[in-house]
């Protein structure tokens, strides 16, 4: 470099300089775009905060209104314990290496008659491994069960019948807690629902929670058609996740439903269509808003035959179900515990995915 500086003039040189100069400039674009980069998703995090923060003040607006018809503190302290538990998430016991159980909201709609019947066992299962990101939404309160899960039985005073009204109802309560828990992912099922916490979390790490995501598995191949109540004479189609397989919506699409879907106003889209929670949700989704459903064959409900998921299978699958009324069995097929002792199949689907777990190990009927 001494030398080029005695003898500017010289073509070596001239190469060297022109050479560095071009270097220097390449290191300071990269610089800027990368602090670009950074600075864009700083922006875009504050920019969600911000959603949330109006969508907070929104909802205690319309909470307030909704509560009037349901047993306002109730709800209020329900809220205040769902925020508590939030603030308090602590590590899991699966090891999910990777992946982060932290980001996701499960709801459970269940209904007073099966918190012994159908609940009591997903409590003693898959429960146990996301018992911080689990919620149970139900329609009466139960002592015992809320003495065994604290803070997270929601009872949301709507009607205890299979009725369409009553079922939106529920699913309003659980769209609105996941709105206010400020997660990433909501994930909704059954009372029949086997959930495989271990694959749920991997398939949601594939997504993006700022993006649109409707994730889920249809029951009918096939748009729905119904007649559109609100507009006389007009038809509407459209695709829906079925809820008795689980589905999963990120935060990002949740946001832009609060509109149809938040503070009780799932109902009137409900009315519009006339059909159960899930149709109306993928109403929305699908009509409203114009976003596709992602289909995840991985997600079972007791729509389609169970049987065919044989043990090589049960792995990688994310949610199970089962159906044993009228003589009709539908069930994975999955060794293990008899069928008197494990009817729907879920302690052999669990001990077959943790069959070192101590609830595995120290089953009576091992
Ligand atoms: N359910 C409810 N209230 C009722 C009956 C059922 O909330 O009166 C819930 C039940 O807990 C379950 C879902 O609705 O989570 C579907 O019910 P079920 O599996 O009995 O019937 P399906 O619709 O799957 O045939
Ligand atoms: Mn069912």
């Amino acid at each position: 470099m001494y030398f080029c500086y005695i003898s500017r003039m010289h073509n070596y040189c001239k190469k060297r300089r022109k050479l560095s100069v071009l270097i220097t400039s390449i290191i300071i674009v990269l610089i800027v775009f990368i602090s670009s980069v950074i600075r864009y998703d700083q922006e875009k995090d504050e920019l969600l905060k911000f959603q949330d923060g109006r969508l907070q003040q929104m909802f205690t607006s319309s909470v307030q209104v909704k509560t009037a018809e349901n047993k306002s503190s109730r709800y209020q302290s329900n809220l205040r314990s769902i925020k508590n538990s939030i603030s308090n998430i602590s590590p899991n016991r699966v090891d999910l290496t990777g992946a982060n159980l932290s980001h996701i909201f499960i709801s459970v709609k269940t209904t007073s008659q099966n918190h012994q019947r159908r609940l009591q066992l997903l409590l003693n299962t898959w429960i146990m491994y996301a018992k911080t990101q689990t919620y149970i939404f139900t329609d009466n309160f139960d002592n015992s069960l809320d003495e065994s899960f604290p803070g997270h039985l929601i009872n949301t005073n709507c009607s205890n019948d299979h009725n369409r009204r009553s079922l939106i109802c529920k699913m309003g309560y659980e769209f609105d807690h996941f709105i206010l828990s400020g997660h990433r992912w909501w994930c909704h099922v059954d009372d029949d629902t086997y959930v495989n916490v271990v694959e749920l979390v991997k398939l949601l790490g594939t997504y993006k929670h700022t993006e649109d995501w409707y994730l889920g598995r249809p029951s009918l191949d096939h748009p729905i058609e119904v007649i559109d109540h609100l507009h006389r004479g007009q038809k509407l189609a459209f695709w829906f996740a079925t809820g008795g397989a689980g589905f999963c919506i990120s935060r990002a699409l949740a946001l832009k439903m609060v509109p149809y879907a938040g503070g009780g106003r799932l109902q009137r889209a409900g009315d519009q269509i006339r059909l159960p929670d899930d149709c109306t949700l993928g109403y929305i989704i699908n009509s409203v808003l114009h976003r596709e459903l992602t289909v995840i064959d991985r997600f079972h409900s007791h729509l389609e035959p169970l049987g065919r998921i044989s043990p090589p299978d049960i792995r990688s699958q994310i949610t199970f179900s089962y159906n044993r009324r009228k003589n009709r069995i539908n069930i994975v097929n999955v060794p293990g515990f008899s069928e008197d002792i494990d009817p729907t199949r879920f302690w052999s689907i669990h001990c077959h995915l943790y069959p070192l777990s101590n609830e595995c190990l120290s089953h009576p009927d091992r």
